[in-house]
Protein backbone atom coordinates (compact mmCIF):
# COMPACT_ATOMS: atom_id res chain seq x y z
CA UNK A 1 0.00 0.00 0.00
CA UNK A 2 1.09 3.39 -1.30
CA UNK A 3 1.08 6.11 1.23
CA UNK A 4 0.06 9.92 -0.16
CA UNK A 5 2.11 13.14 0.54
CA UNK A 6 -0.61 14.87 1.53
CA UNK A 7 0.37 18.67 2.56
CA UNK A 8 3.27 16.98 4.19
CA UNK A 9 6.62 19.50 3.19
CA UNK A 10 10.43 18.64 3.68
CA UNK A 11 12.23 20.60 6.44
CA UNK A 12 15.43 19.89 4.81
CA UNK A 13 17.16 18.36 1.89
CA UNK A 14 18.95 15.14 2.52
CA UNK A 15 22.63 16.69 2.45
CA UNK A 16 21.60 19.76 4.67
CA UNK A 17 22.08 17.69 8.52
CA UNK A 18 25.43 18.81 10.73
CA UNK A 19 25.91 18.16 14.01
CA UNK A 20 24.07 21.83 14.77
CA UNK A 21 20.83 20.30 14.03
CA UNK A 22 21.42 17.22 16.39
CA UNK A 23 17.65 17.19 18.58
CA UNK A 24 15.54 18.77 15.73
CA UNK A 25 12.27 17.12 14.40
CA UNK A 26 13.30 16.91 10.61
CA UNK A 27 11.12 15.31 7.73
CA UNK A 28 13.09 14.49 4.23
CA UNK A 29 12.02 12.95 1.40
CA UNK A 30 14.17 10.90 -1.29
CA UNK A 31 14.93 7.54 -3.04
CA UNK A 32 16.36 5.10 -1.13
CA UNK A 33 19.60 4.49 -2.31
CA UNK A 34 21.07 1.37 0.10
CA UNK A 35 18.92 -0.55 2.79
CA UNK A 36 20.98 -2.57 5.36
CA UNK A 37 18.98 -4.97 7.29
CA UNK A 38 20.20 -5.63 10.63
CA UNK A 39 16.91 -7.42 12.58
CA UNK A 40 15.98 -4.88 14.77
CA UNK A 41 17.85 -1.97 13.23
CA UNK A 42 16.94 -1.26 9.39
CA UNK A 43 19.18 1.42 8.29
CA UNK A 44 18.57 3.58 4.77
CA UNK A 45 20.44 5.63 2.76
CA UNK A 46 18.57 7.92 1.43
CA UNK A 47 18.81 10.10 -1.70
CA UNK A 48 18.01 12.84 -2.73
CA UNK A 49 20.05 15.60 -5.46
CA UNK A 50 22.05 17.14 -2.32
CA UNK A 51 23.30 14.23 -1.08
CA UNK A 52 22.60 11.31 1.21
CA UNK A 53 21.22 11.15 5.07
CA UNK A 54 21.69 7.71 7.20
CA UNK A 55 18.07 6.78 8.45
CA UNK A 56 17.97 4.70 11.14
CA UNK A 57 14.58 2.54 12.03
CA UNK A 58 14.47 0.79 15.51
CA UNK A 59 11.63 -1.90 15.56
CA UNK A 60 11.88 -0.87 19.84
CA UNK A 61 11.37 2.86 19.53
CA UNK A 62 9.02 2.53 15.78
CA UNK A 63 7.57 -0.56 15.44
CA UNK A 64 5.54 0.43 12.69
CA UNK A 65 7.87 2.38 10.96
CA UNK A 66 10.61 -0.66 11.04
CA UNK A 67 8.47 -2.79 10.41
CA UNK A 68 7.21 -0.52 6.83
CA UNK A 69 11.02 0.18 6.30
CA UNK A 70 11.71 -3.73 5.78
CA UNK A 71 9.54 -3.78 2.62
CA UNK A 72 12.01 -0.92 1.04
CA UNK A 73 13.86 -1.21 -2.04
CA UNK A 74 16.17 0.61 -3.64
CA UNK A 75 14.71 3.13 -5.53
CA UNK A 76 11.68 3.73 -3.32
CA UNK A 77 10.32 7.18 -2.97
CA UNK A 78 9.67 7.96 0.58
CA UNK A 79 9.16 10.47 3.62
CA UNK A 80 10.58 9.90 6.79
CA UNK A 81 9.80 11.80 10.01
CA UNK A 82 12.19 11.73 12.68
CA UNK A 83 14.94 13.06 15.02
CA UNK A 84 18.24 14.09 14.46
CA UNK A 85 20.44 12.31 16.33
CA UNK A 86 24.20 12.41 16.70
CA UNK A 87 26.76 8.87 15.37
CA UNK A 88 28.62 7.54 17.59
CA UNK A 89 32.28 7.94 17.57
CA UNK A 90 33.27 5.11 15.38
CA UNK A 91 30.25 5.27 13.18
CA UNK A 92 30.76 8.70 11.54
CA UNK A 93 31.02 8.81 8.03
CA UNK A 94 33.53 11.49 6.78
CA UNK A 95 32.94 11.09 3.57
CA UNK A 96 29.60 12.52 3.75
CA UNK A 97 28.26 15.38 4.49
CA UNK A 98 26.04 14.56 6.87
CA UNK A 99 27.96 12.04 8.44
CA UNK A 100 28.38 12.80 12.00
CA UNK A 101 24.40 12.70 12.10
CA UNK A 102 21.55 9.97 11.53
CA UNK A 103 18.12 10.47 11.46
CA UNK A 104 16.04 8.41 13.74
CA UNK A 105 12.95 7.59 12.24
CA UNK A 106 9.64 7.84 13.73
CA UNK A 107 7.59 7.44 10.41
CA UNK A 108 7.88 6.22 7.02
CA UNK A 109 5.77 7.25 4.21
CA UNK A 110 5.91 5.08 1.44
CA UNK A 111 5.36 7.42 -1.30
CA UNK A 112 6.04 5.24 -4.89
CA UNK A 113 7.99 2.10 -5.45
CA UNK A 114 10.09 1.26 -8.13
CA UNK A 115 11.22 -1.71 -10.39
CA UNK A 116 14.57 -2.87 -9.85
CA UNK A 117 17.10 -0.63 -11.78
CA UNK A 118 18.32 -2.09 -14.85
CA UNK A 119 21.83 -0.85 -13.45
CA UNK A 120 23.69 -0.06 -10.30
CA UNK A 121 23.16 3.50 -9.70
CA UNK A 122 26.19 3.69 -7.18
CA UNK A 123 28.88 1.89 -9.28
CA UNK A 124 32.10 4.06 -9.59
CA UNK A 125 33.64 4.87 -12.54
CA UNK A 126 35.31 1.95 -13.06
CA UNK A 127 31.81 -0.64 -12.49
CA UNK A 128 29.70 1.95 -14.69
CA UNK A 129 27.16 -0.21 -17.10
CA UNK A 130 27.34 -0.04 -20.52
CA UNK A 131 26.66 3.96 -21.18
CA UNK A 132 24.06 2.27 -24.32
CA UNK A 133 22.30 0.69 -21.16
CA UNK A 134 22.59 4.26 -19.25
CA UNK A 135 21.49 6.21 -22.06
CA UNK A 136 18.17 4.03 -22.83
CA UNK A 137 17.32 5.04 -18.39
CA UNK A 138 18.92 8.37 -18.97
CA UNK A 139 15.98 9.21 -16.36
CA UNK A 140 17.88 6.54 -13.75
CA UNK A 141 21.42 7.61 -15.05
CA UNK A 142 20.76 11.22 -14.55
CA UNK A 143 20.19 10.51 -10.65
CA UNK A 144 23.82 9.21 -10.02
CA UNK A 145 25.55 11.83 -8.19
CA UNK A 146 28.04 12.95 -10.61
CA UNK A 147 25.51 13.77 -13.50
CA UNK A 148 23.38 15.98 -10.91
CA UNK A 149 26.78 17.66 -9.88
CA UNK A 150 27.82 18.63 -13.79
CA UNK A 151 24.28 19.52 -14.42
CA UNK A 152 24.15 22.01 -11.14
CA UNK A 153 27.56 23.15 -12.14
CA UNK A 154 26.12 23.80 -15.92
CA UNK A 155 23.21 26.09 -14.50
CA UNK A 156 25.67 28.30 -12.70
CA UNK A 157 28.02 28.64 -15.98
CA UNK A 158 24.97 29.59 -17.69
CA UNK A 159 23.85 31.81 -15.06
CA UNK A 160 27.15 33.31 -14.46
CA UNK A 161 27.58 33.61 -18.41
CA UNK A 162 23.78 35.71 -18.31
CA UNK A 163 25.15 37.60 -15.16
CA UNK A 164 28.55 38.42 -16.99
CA UNK A 165 27.45 39.54 -20.80
CA UNK A 166 24.95 41.43 -19.09
CA UNK A 167 26.91 43.36 -16.73
CA UNK A 168 29.12 44.33 -19.98
CA UNK A 169 26.00 45.86 -21.83
CA UNK A 170 24.95 42.83 -23.92
CA UNK A 171 21.20 42.25 -24.65
CA UNK A 172 20.26 38.66 -25.15
CA UNK A 173 18.16 38.17 -28.09
CA UNK A 174 16.31 34.98 -29.53
CA UNK A 175 17.00 34.01 -32.92
CA UNK A 176 14.75 31.42 -35.09
CA UNK A 177 15.21 27.56 -35.37
CA UNK A 178 12.93 27.55 -38.36
CA UNK A 179 15.31 29.53 -40.90
CA UNK A 180 17.44 29.11 -43.77
CA UNK A 181 20.81 27.28 -44.51
CA UNK A 182 23.64 28.82 -42.47
CA UNK A 183 27.24 27.72 -43.90
CA UNK A 184 29.14 26.37 -41.21
CA UNK A 185 30.61 23.68 -42.79
CA UNK A 186 28.64 20.79 -41.51
CA UNK A 187 25.15 19.34 -43.18
CA UNK A 188 21.40 20.89 -42.44
CA UNK A 189 19.05 19.66 -40.96
CA UNK A 190 16.35 20.30 -42.51
CA UNK A 191 12.05 20.19 -41.93
CA UNK A 192 9.41 19.99 -44.65
CA UNK A 193 6.94 22.35 -44.73
CA UNK A 194 3.44 21.84 -44.92
CA UNK A 195 2.21 24.71 -46.34
CA UNK A 196 4.62 25.34 -49.19
CA UNK A 197 4.78 21.65 -50.71
CA UNK A 198 8.79 20.59 -52.01
CA UNK A 199 10.54 23.72 -49.84
CA UNK A 200 12.19 23.17 -46.43
CA UNK A 201 13.47 25.41 -43.32
CA UNK A 202 17.03 24.38 -42.53
CA UNK A 203 17.81 24.39 -38.30
CA UNK A 204 20.50 26.69 -37.60
CA UNK A 205 23.67 25.73 -37.64
CA UNK A 206 24.77 28.54 -35.97
CA UNK A 207 22.67 31.98 -35.57
CA UNK A 208 25.49 33.36 -37.46
CA UNK A 209 23.45 35.57 -40.10
CA UNK A 210 20.68 36.35 -37.90
CA UNK A 211 23.46 38.04 -35.24
CA UNK A 212 24.80 39.62 -38.07
CA UNK A 213 21.44 41.23 -38.92
CA UNK A 214 21.19 42.31 -35.29
CA UNK A 215 24.31 44.69 -36.09
CA UNK A 216 22.68 45.81 -38.83
CA UNK A 217 19.25 46.22 -37.02
CA UNK A 218 21.54 48.50 -34.60
CA UNK A 219 20.86 46.06 -31.60
CA UNK A 220 24.97 46.89 -31.14
CA UNK A 221 25.43 44.05 -28.75
CA UNK A 222 24.06 40.73 -28.98
CA UNK A 223 24.35 37.56 -27.10
CA UNK A 224 22.09 34.20 -26.65
CA UNK A 225 22.37 30.68 -25.30
CA UNK A 226 21.58 29.11 -28.58
CA UNK A 227 20.81 26.19 -29.45
CA UNK A 228 22.87 24.98 -32.76
CA UNK A 229 22.09 21.49 -35.15
CA UNK A 230 24.94 20.03 -37.09
CA UNK A 231 24.43 16.98 -39.08
CA UNK A 232 27.87 15.99 -39.29
CA UNK A 233 29.93 13.11 -38.36
CA UNK A 234 30.07 12.15 -34.28
CA UNK A 235 33.02 12.11 -32.31
CA UNK A 236 33.32 12.33 -28.58
CA UNK A 237 33.49 15.85 -28.07
CA UNK A 238 30.84 16.54 -30.55
CA UNK A 239 26.74 16.57 -30.19
CA UNK A 240 24.28 16.96 -33.36
CA UNK A 241 22.29 19.22 -31.34
CA UNK A 242 24.15 21.62 -28.90
CA UNK A 243 24.82 25.18 -26.98
CA UNK A 244 26.67 28.27 -27.70
CA UNK A 245 26.78 31.08 -26.31
CA UNK A 246 26.39 33.47 -29.30
CA UNK A 247 27.86 37.15 -29.64
CA UNK A 248 28.13 39.73 -31.92
CA UNK A 249 29.80 43.48 -31.05
CA UNK A 250 29.19 46.26 -33.32
CA UNK A 251 32.46 48.39 -33.86
CA UNK A 252 34.50 45.32 -32.50
CA UNK A 253 38.37 45.36 -32.54
CA UNK A 254 40.03 42.31 -32.49
CA UNK A 255 41.10 43.23 -28.64
CA UNK A 256 37.81 44.14 -27.79
CA UNK A 257 37.07 40.63 -28.60
CA UNK A 258 39.73 39.13 -26.18
CA UNK A 259 39.33 41.41 -23.18
CA UNK A 260 35.64 40.16 -23.46
CA UNK A 261 36.01 36.90 -23.56
CA UNK A 262 39.34 36.22 -21.65
CA UNK A 263 36.89 38.19 -18.83
CA UNK A 264 33.74 36.14 -19.08
CA UNK A 265 36.16 32.25 -19.18
CA UNK A 266 38.20 34.22 -15.90
CA UNK A 267 34.69 34.51 -13.93
CA UNK A 268 33.80 30.82 -14.87
CA UNK A 269 36.22 29.50 -14.05
CA UNK A 270 36.52 30.92 -10.88
CA UNK A 271 32.96 28.81 -9.96
CA UNK A 272 35.16 25.71 -9.83
CA UNK A 273 38.05 27.58 -7.89
CA UNK A 274 40.69 28.27 -10.59
CA UNK A 275 42.29 31.61 -11.36
CA UNK A 276 42.64 31.40 -15.16
CA UNK A 277 45.56 33.28 -16.20
CA UNK A 278 45.13 36.24 -18.43
CA UNK A 279 45.49 37.82 -20.71
CA UNK A 280 45.86 34.34 -23.10
CA UNK A 281 48.86 34.71 -24.99
CA UNK A 282 48.40 35.11 -28.99
CA UNK A 283 49.71 32.55 -31.55
CA UNK A 284 49.11 32.95 -35.59
CA UNK A 285 47.79 29.47 -37.28
CA UNK A 286 51.07 29.27 -39.08
CA UNK A 287 52.71 29.49 -35.87
CA UNK A 288 50.86 26.65 -34.18
CA UNK A 289 50.82 24.54 -36.53
CA UNK A 290 54.34 24.93 -37.53
CA UNK A 291 55.18 24.55 -33.73
CA UNK A 292 52.65 22.25 -32.66
CA UNK A 293 51.14 20.34 -35.25
CA UNK A 294 47.28 21.50 -34.35
CA UNK A 295 45.34 24.20 -34.34
CA UNK A 296 44.21 23.53 -30.89
CA UNK A 297 47.58 22.94 -29.42
CA UNK A 298 47.77 21.98 -25.67
CA UNK A 299 50.24 24.40 -23.97
CA UNK A 300 50.13 22.35 -20.62
CA UNK A 301 52.74 19.94 -22.66
CA UNK A 302 56.25 21.51 -22.62
CA UNK A 303 58.19 20.88 -25.65
CA UNK A 304 57.36 18.24 -27.99
CA UNK A 305 57.14 20.61 -30.43
CA UNK A 306 58.15 20.05 -34.44
CA UNK A 307 61.40 21.03 -35.67
CA UNK A 308 62.24 21.48 -39.26
CA UNK A 309 64.59 18.86 -40.42
CA UNK A 310 64.87 19.75 -43.85
CA UNK A 311 67.57 22.09 -42.21
CA UNK A 312 69.70 19.35 -41.71
CA UNK A 313 73.35 19.50 -42.57
CA UNK A 314 74.13 18.19 -45.78
CA UNK A 315 73.86 14.95 -46.03
CA UNK A 316 70.59 14.66 -43.72
CA UNK A 317 69.27 16.48 -46.62
CA UNK A 318 69.92 13.37 -48.98
CA UNK A 319 67.80 11.70 -46.17
CA UNK A 320 65.02 14.77 -46.92
CA UNK A 321 64.95 13.67 -50.40
CA UNK A 322 64.94 9.83 -49.68
CA UNK A 323 62.28 10.11 -46.87
CA UNK A 324 60.12 12.64 -48.86
CA UNK A 325 58.25 10.46 -50.70
CA UNK A 326 56.84 13.02 -52.86
CA UNK A 327 55.70 14.98 -49.92
CA UNK A 328 56.74 18.74 -49.25
CA UNK A 329 58.01 18.42 -45.25
CA UNK A 330 59.98 16.57 -43.31
CA UNK A 331 59.75 17.02 -39.29
CA UNK A 332 60.86 15.42 -36.31
CA UNK A 333 60.12 15.68 -32.66
CA UNK A 334 62.55 15.36 -29.38
CA UNK A 335 61.04 13.01 -27.35
CA UNK A 336 63.16 13.85 -23.73
CA UNK A 337 64.70 10.54 -22.04
CA UNK A 338 63.11 8.85 -25.03
CA UNK A 339 66.44 6.59 -25.52
CA UNK A 340 64.74 4.10 -23.63
CA UNK A 341 62.10 3.68 -25.28
CA UNK A 342 61.21 -0.15 -26.34
CA UNK A 343 60.74 -0.78 -29.67
CA UNK A 344 56.90 -2.22 -29.16
CA UNK A 345 56.36 1.37 -28.12
CA UNK A 346 57.85 2.72 -30.85
CA UNK A 347 56.30 0.54 -33.47
CA UNK A 348 52.91 1.20 -31.64
CA UNK A 349 53.22 4.85 -31.58
CA UNK A 350 54.24 4.20 -35.69
CA UNK A 351 50.89 2.90 -36.01
CA UNK A 352 49.19 5.58 -34.27
CA UNK A 353 51.11 7.69 -36.43
CA UNK A 354 49.65 5.61 -39.55
CA UNK A 355 46.26 6.85 -38.46
CA UNK A 356 46.75 10.25 -39.10
CA UNK A 357 47.83 9.01 -42.44
CA UNK A 358 51.64 9.00 -41.82
CA UNK A 359 53.71 6.36 -44.28
CA UNK A 360 55.77 5.72 -41.39
CA UNK A 361 57.59 6.93 -38.19
CA UNK A 362 61.44 6.73 -38.18
CA UNK A 363 63.27 7.29 -35.36
CA UNK A 364 66.84 7.76 -34.10
CA UNK A 365 67.60 7.11 -29.93
CA UNK A 366 70.41 8.58 -28.39
CA UNK A 367 71.34 6.12 -26.18
CA UNK A 368 74.72 4.91 -24.97
CA UNK A 369 75.10 3.62 -28.90
CA UNK A 370 72.93 5.73 -31.52
CA UNK A 371 70.17 3.48 -32.45
CA UNK A 372 67.97 4.01 -35.66
CA UNK A 373 65.59 2.77 -37.95
CA UNK A 374 67.23 4.75 -40.01
CA UNK A 375 70.60 3.27 -39.72
CA UNK A 376 71.64 2.77 -42.97
CA UNK A 377 72.06 6.37 -43.23
CA UNK A 378 75.09 6.35 -40.94
CA UNK A 379 76.15 7.96 -37.70
CA UNK A 380 77.31 10.77 -38.92
CA UNK A 381 73.22 11.67 -40.78
CA UNK A 382 71.88 10.96 -37.47
CA UNK A 383 73.58 12.82 -35.54
CA UNK A 384 73.14 16.02 -38.15
CA UNK A 385 69.43 15.79 -37.81
CA UNK A 386 69.36 14.86 -33.91
CA UNK A 387 71.31 18.62 -33.72
CA UNK A 388 68.51 20.04 -36.28
CA UNK A 389 66.01 18.59 -33.72
CA UNK A 390 67.52 19.86 -30.54
CA UNK A 391 67.89 16.62 -29.39
CA UNK A 392 70.53 15.28 -25.99
CA UNK A 393 72.06 12.14 -25.42
CA UNK A 394 69.17 10.39 -23.72
CA UNK A 395 66.67 11.42 -26.20
CA UNK A 396 64.92 10.00 -28.88
CA UNK A 397 64.03 12.03 -32.40
CA UNK A 398 60.61 10.69 -33.82
CA UNK A 399 60.12 11.46 -37.70
CA UNK A 400 57.19 12.36 -40.13
CA UNK A 401 57.67 13.50 -43.90
CA UNK A 402 55.21 13.61 -46.40
CA UNK A 403 52.21 16.43 -47.06
CA UNK A 404 52.48 18.87 -44.69
CA UNK A 405 48.88 18.54 -43.74
CA UNK A 406 50.07 15.29 -42.85
CA UNK A 407 53.13 15.89 -41.06
CA UNK A 408 51.16 18.22 -38.54
CA UNK A 409 48.20 16.07 -37.94
CA UNK A 410 50.43 13.09 -37.37
CA UNK A 411 53.25 14.80 -35.09
CA UNK A 412 50.39 16.76 -33.37
CA UNK A 413 48.21 14.38 -32.35
CA UNK A 414 51.54 12.33 -31.71
CA UNK A 415 52.75 15.03 -29.14
CA UNK A 416 49.82 14.58 -27.16
CA UNK A 417 49.80 10.77 -27.36
CA UNK A 418 53.55 10.72 -25.71
CA UNK A 419 52.58 13.45 -23.11
CA UNK A 420 49.89 11.18 -22.34
CA UNK A 421 52.08 8.16 -22.02
CA UNK A 422 54.71 9.66 -20.76
CA UNK A 423 52.44 11.33 -17.87
CA UNK A 424 53.96 14.91 -19.13
CA UNK A 425 50.72 16.54 -18.16
CA UNK A 426 50.58 18.06 -15.09
CA UNK A 427 47.23 17.92 -12.86
CA UNK A 428 45.11 21.03 -12.11
CA UNK A 429 46.69 23.59 -14.91
CA UNK A 430 45.08 25.67 -17.41
CA UNK A 431 47.07 26.73 -20.12
CA UNK A 432 44.59 28.85 -22.42
CA UNK A 433 45.77 30.88 -25.85
CA UNK A 434 44.07 32.59 -28.61
CA UNK A 435 44.65 31.68 -32.18
CA UNK A 436 44.67 33.94 -34.63
CA UNK A 437 45.36 35.13 -38.34
CA UNK A 438 43.26 31.50 -39.58
CA UNK A 439 44.00 31.19 -43.33
CA UNK A 440 40.36 31.95 -44.93
CA UNK A 441 40.28 29.15 -47.44
CA UNK A 442 41.40 25.59 -47.09
CA UNK A 443 41.92 23.17 -50.70
CA UNK A 444 39.43 19.75 -50.72
CA UNK A 445 41.13 17.70 -52.59
CA UNK A 446 38.56 15.34 -52.71
CA UNK A 447 36.55 17.87 -55.21
CA UNK A 448 39.24 20.00 -55.73
CA UNK A 449 38.00 23.35 -54.53
CA UNK A 450 38.45 25.74 -51.97
CA UNK A 451 35.94 26.05 -48.56
CA UNK A 452 35.72 28.41 -46.10
CA UNK A 453 37.91 27.54 -42.84
CA UNK A 454 35.73 29.83 -40.61
CA UNK A 455 32.57 30.49 -43.14
CA UNK A 456 31.98 32.50 -45.70
CA UNK A 457 31.80 35.71 -43.44
CA UNK A 458 35.03 36.24 -42.18
CA UNK A 459 36.77 39.22 -42.92
CA UNK A 460 40.50 38.87 -44.68
CA UNK A 461 42.82 40.60 -42.50
CA UNK A 462 43.11 44.62 -44.38
CA UNK A 463 46.75 43.96 -45.34
CA UNK A 464 45.10 40.54 -47.04
CA UNK A 465 42.30 42.14 -48.72
CA UNK A 466 44.00 43.22 -52.14
CA UNK A 467 45.34 39.70 -52.15
CA UNK A 468 41.65 38.67 -52.22
CA UNK A 469 40.83 40.78 -55.15
CA UNK A 470 43.48 39.45 -57.35
CA UNK A 471 43.00 36.18 -56.40
CA UNK A 472 38.85 36.05 -57.13
CA UNK A 473 39.25 39.02 -59.93
CA UNK A 474 42.72 38.62 -61.59
CA UNK A 475 42.69 35.02 -62.12
CA UNK A 476 45.32 34.09 -59.24
CA UNK A 477 43.40 31.21 -58.03
CA UNK A 478 46.25 29.51 -56.18
CA UNK A 479 46.64 32.62 -53.75
CA UNK A 480 43.60 32.00 -52.13
CA UNK A 481 45.33 29.93 -49.69
CA UNK A 482 47.59 32.64 -48.29
CA UNK A 483 44.73 34.90 -47.55
CA UNK A 484 44.56 35.34 -43.87
CA UNK A 485 41.21 35.96 -41.68
CA UNK A 486 40.66 38.22 -38.70
CA UNK A 487 39.23 34.93 -37.14
CA UNK A 488 40.46 33.47 -33.80
CA UNK A 489 39.98 30.40 -31.11
CA UNK A 490 40.21 30.44 -27.66
CA UNK A 491 42.00 27.23 -26.59
CA UNK A 492 42.45 26.08 -23.16
CA UNK A 493 44.28 22.74 -22.29
CA UNK A 494 44.20 21.17 -25.81
CA UNK A 495 40.19 22.02 -26.66
CA UNK A 496 38.93 24.60 -29.12
CA UNK A 497 36.70 26.67 -26.28
CA UNK A 498 35.03 28.90 -29.23
CA UNK A 499 35.83 29.58 -33.00
CA UNK A 500 34.82 33.88 -34.01
CA UNK A 501 35.93 36.48 -36.59
CA UNK A 502 35.90 40.32 -37.34
CA UNK A 503 32.96 39.85 -40.01
CA UNK A 504 32.82 41.25 -43.36
CA UNK A 505 30.66 44.70 -43.46
CA UNK A 506 31.47 45.45 -47.01
CA UNK A 507 28.95 43.69 -49.68
CA UNK A 508 31.71 44.20 -52.60
CA UNK A 509 33.99 41.92 -49.90
CA UNK A 510 31.48 39.58 -49.45
CA UNK A 511 30.39 39.08 -52.73
CA UNK A 512 34.26 38.41 -53.53
CA UNK A 513 34.08 35.88 -50.93
CA UNK A 514 31.22 33.94 -52.51
CA UNK A 515 32.92 33.87 -55.85
CA UNK A 516 36.26 32.48 -54.52
CA UNK A 517 33.96 29.94 -53.20
CA UNK A 518 32.67 29.35 -56.89
CA UNK A 519 28.83 30.78 -55.63
CA UNK A 520 27.54 32.51 -58.81
CA UNK A 521 25.57 35.55 -58.98
CA UNK A 522 22.71 33.92 -59.24
CA UNK A 523 23.30 30.88 -56.68
CA UNK A 524 24.61 33.61 -53.94
CA UNK A 525 21.39 35.86 -54.78
CA UNK A 526 19.22 32.80 -54.37
CA UNK A 527 20.72 31.82 -50.60
CA UNK A 528 21.62 35.05 -49.25
CA UNK A 529 20.06 37.49 -51.00
CA UNK A 530 18.18 39.10 -48.02
CA UNK A 531 21.70 39.63 -46.43
CA UNK A 532 23.25 41.04 -49.17
CA UNK A 533 20.53 43.18 -49.20
CA UNK A 534 21.06 44.44 -45.75
CA UNK A 535 25.04 45.01 -46.25
CA UNK A 536 23.56 47.84 -48.49
CA UNK A 537 22.14 50.05 -45.46
CA UNK A 538 24.93 50.94 -43.61
CA UNK A 539 26.15 47.94 -41.96
CA UNK A 540 28.57 48.62 -39.28
CA UNK A 541 31.76 46.86 -38.86
CA UNK A 542 31.46 44.32 -36.60
CA UNK A 543 32.73 40.86 -35.18
CA UNK A 544 31.66 38.16 -32.45
CA UNK A 545 32.47 34.65 -31.19
CA UNK A 546 30.53 31.36 -29.90
CA UNK A 547 32.40 29.67 -27.29
CA UNK A 548 30.58 26.14 -26.97
CA UNK A 549 29.13 25.31 -23.83
CA UNK A 550 29.21 21.84 -23.68
CA UNK A 551 32.93 21.90 -24.67
CA UNK A 552 33.03 24.53 -21.68
CA UNK A 553 31.03 22.52 -19.39
CA UNK A 554 33.96 18.96 -20.14
CA UNK A 555 36.75 21.38 -19.19
CA UNK A 556 35.13 22.27 -16.10
CA UNK A 557 33.46 18.92 -15.17
CA UNK A 558 36.98 17.22 -16.06
CA UNK A 559 35.44 14.72 -18.50
CA UNK A 560 36.21 13.47 -21.87
CA UNK A 561 32.67 12.54 -23.26
CA UNK A 562 30.22 15.26 -23.87
CA UNK A 563 27.66 12.89 -23.29
CA UNK A 564 28.33 13.68 -19.21
CA UNK A 565 27.66 17.70 -18.95
CA UNK A 566 24.21 17.28 -21.30
CA UNK A 567 20.58 16.04 -19.49
CA UNK A 568 19.35 14.08 -22.60
CA UNK A 569 22.39 13.57 -25.39
CA UNK A 570 22.61 11.45 -28.60
CA UNK A 571 24.96 8.21 -28.89
CA UNK A 572 27.46 8.52 -31.43
CA UNK A 573 25.22 7.70 -34.45
CA UNK A 574 22.81 10.93 -33.44
CA UNK A 575 20.07 8.75 -32.02
CA UNK A 576 17.99 9.59 -28.59
CA UNK A 577 18.27 5.73 -27.34
CA UNK A 578 15.61 6.63 -24.86
CA UNK A 579 13.03 8.27 -26.71
CA UNK A 580 13.99 5.78 -29.76
CA UNK A 581 14.58 8.85 -31.65
CA UNK A 582 14.88 9.56 -34.48
CA UNK A 583 11.79 7.30 -35.36
CA UNK A 584 8.85 7.07 -38.28
CA UNK A 585 6.37 9.05 -39.08
CA UNK A 586 2.28 8.25 -39.15
CA UNK A 587 2.13 8.15 -43.58
CA UNK A 588 -0.81 10.83 -42.49
CA UNK A 589 1.92 13.36 -41.81
CA UNK A 590 3.81 12.48 -44.60
CA UNK A 591 1.19 13.26 -46.89
CA UNK A 592 0.47 16.38 -45.55
CA UNK A 593 4.12 16.87 -45.86
CA UNK A 594 4.21 15.86 -49.30
CA UNK A 595 6.78 13.72 -48.85
CA UNK A 596 6.87 9.81 -49.98
CA UNK A 597 9.69 7.83 -48.41
CA UNK A 598 11.52 5.79 -51.15
CA UNK A 599 13.54 2.82 -49.79
CA UNK A 600 16.51 1.30 -51.37
N1 LIG B 1 29.01 31.14 -36.02
C1 LIG B 1 30.29 30.62 -35.63
C2 LIG B 1 30.16 29.20 -35.13
O1 LIG B 1 29.08 28.81 -34.71
C3 LIG B 1 30.93 31.40 -34.54
C4 LIG B 1 31.17 32.81 -34.88
O2 LIG B 1 31.81 33.07 -35.90
O3 LIG B 1 30.75 33.64 -34.09
O4 LIG B 1 31.14 28.46 -35.10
Amino acid sequence: MLDNLGNLERTHSCGDLRSADIGKQVVLMGWVAKRRDFGELTFIDLRDRAGITQVVFNAEDAPDAHAKAKELRNEYVIAVMGDVVARDENTRNPKLATGDVEVHARQLLTLNDARTPPFQLDAGPEALAAEDLRLKYRYLDLRRPQLQANLHLRHRVVNEIRRYMTAQGFTEIETPILIKSTPEGARDYIVPSRIFPGKFFALPQSPQLFKQLCMIGGLDKYFQIAHCFRDEDLRADRQPEFTQLDVEISFATLDQVYGLIEGLFASVFKLINVELPVPFPRFTFAEVMGRFGSDKPDLRIQGLELKDLAKAPLDAVALAERLRSGGQEIKGMVVPGGASLPRRTLDELQEFAKRYAASALPWIKLGDETSSSLKWLGEDALHGIANVAGAQKGDAVLIVSGKSKVVAASLGALRNEIAKRENLIPANVYAPLWVTDFPMFEFHEEDGRYYSMHHPFTSPVDEDLELLERAVEGGETNQLGQIRTKAYDPVINGVEMASGSIRIHRRDVQRLVFKALGMSTEEARERFGFFLDALEYGTPPHGGIAPGIDRLMMVLAGTDNMRDVIAFPKTASAADLMIDAPGEVDPKQLEELHLRVVSD
